[in-house]
């Protein structure tokens, strides 16, 4: 990947373009750019999952020049130009309202790690966990994903437990709420198909062995929301979890999700998002230093949320 300049002309075929204030960098933008994971589809490719700006044109029904908006996944940054850009051209369908409560700069420090996590968060609500259904379990929590998820469930109530590799971050995570800290290593060994019953809910952004001994954890009809594989593609566990205690393991996807659900992922975050605890979890980088940024950020080298500044 390099920095570049090319035409307006050559942008990709849409009806809406738009001038993009803000990108981000998130775990996908980071193995798309260092090229460890084969997220894109075809080259020359533009990355960046996801941007917020404002509409330059349109012809689409729903936007119009002027109007503040955010876009997230639909394979943007993969398979269509992205959000690493000062314009982008996409389909209005694929976007959505900037929410009033968020600057373009919240919105991409939210990205689409913090509507992932939001999207986690409606997962096990949908399935029944609540406040007092028992302490919750998040992993990767000094990164984005969790960072965010850490600062939802606690904000709504939650007694939530911060699985994390840098114990150094102890007190950043309690800053966003966090009531213990797990050390990462006590998940990361293959375990047995169960073990005490501790977890009434959990987001996991690690896979692999992590994910499996989480779901070993849970308690009778726990709820494990699975978002990431920073651990691992693979999920070494059995199905005891399942048929034995009632555990559900829910798949969040962002790339594809419905636009009614991505909706309601930013309209809670509107509500339930605290910006101090935002602010916190912000690295901001210069556009030029984006190629650098995704080598520290796959390092596990940054904390929270990484947002570019484009314009
Ligand atoms: P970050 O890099 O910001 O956070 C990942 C965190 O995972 C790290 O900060 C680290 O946290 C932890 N981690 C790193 N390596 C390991 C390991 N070997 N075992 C366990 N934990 C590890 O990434 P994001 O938060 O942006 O994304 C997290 C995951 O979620 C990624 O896999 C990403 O692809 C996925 N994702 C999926 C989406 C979807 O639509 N399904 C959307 C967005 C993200 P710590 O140091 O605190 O342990």
């Amino acid at each position: 990947m390099s920095l570049t300049s090319i035409e307006e002309s050559e942008l990709p075929e849409g009806d809406v373009t738009v001038d993009i204030a803000f990108s981000t960098l998130n775990y996908k933008d980071a193995l798309a750019i260092t090229g460890k994971s084969p997220i894109v589809k075809q080259y020359p490719m533009i990355p960046g999952i996801d941007f917020a700006g404002t509409v330059s044109s349109s012809t689409h029904a729903d936007f119009k020049a002027g109007d503040p908006v955010v876009l997230n996944g639909w394979g943007v940054g993969e398979k269509h130009w992205g959000g690493l850009a000062e314009k982008a051209r996409v389909s209005g369908d694929w976007l959505i309202p900037l929410p009033k409560a968020f600057s373009p700069r919240q919105a991409m420090a939210i990205g689409t790690a913090g509507y992932t996590a939001m999207l986690c968060v409606m997962a096990l609500e949908k399935n029944g966990v609540t406040p007092d259904s028992g302490d919750i379990l998040v992993t990767g929590a000094t990164g984005g994903v969790g960072s965010i998820a850490v600062a939802l469930l606690a904000k709504r109530g939650y007694s939530v437990t911060a699985v994390t590799g840098r114990s150094e971050e102890a007190d950043y995570l309690k800053s966003l709420g966090a009531g213990n800290i797990l050390d990462r290593a006590e998940l990361s060994e293959p375990g047995k198909p169960l073990v005490r019953e501790t977890w009434a809910g959990a987001i996991d952004v690690a896979g692999g062995q992590v994910l499996a001994n989480v779901c070993a954890g849970m308690k009778y009809r726990g709820v494990v929301a699975a978002c990431g594989l920073a651990a691992g593609m693979d999920f070494p566990s059995t199905v005891a979890p399942f048929i034995l205690r009632g555990v559900t393991l829910c798949g969040v996807d962002s790339v594809m999700a419905p636009k009614a659900e991505r909706l309601e992922a930013w309209k809670r975050l509107s509500e339930d998002l605290d910006i101090d605890l935002l602010e916190r979890m912000i690295t901001e980088i210069p556009f030029e230093d984006a190629i650098e940024g995704a080598s520290q950020l796959l390092d596990g080298k940054v904390r929270g949320r990484i947002v570019v500044p484009v314009a």
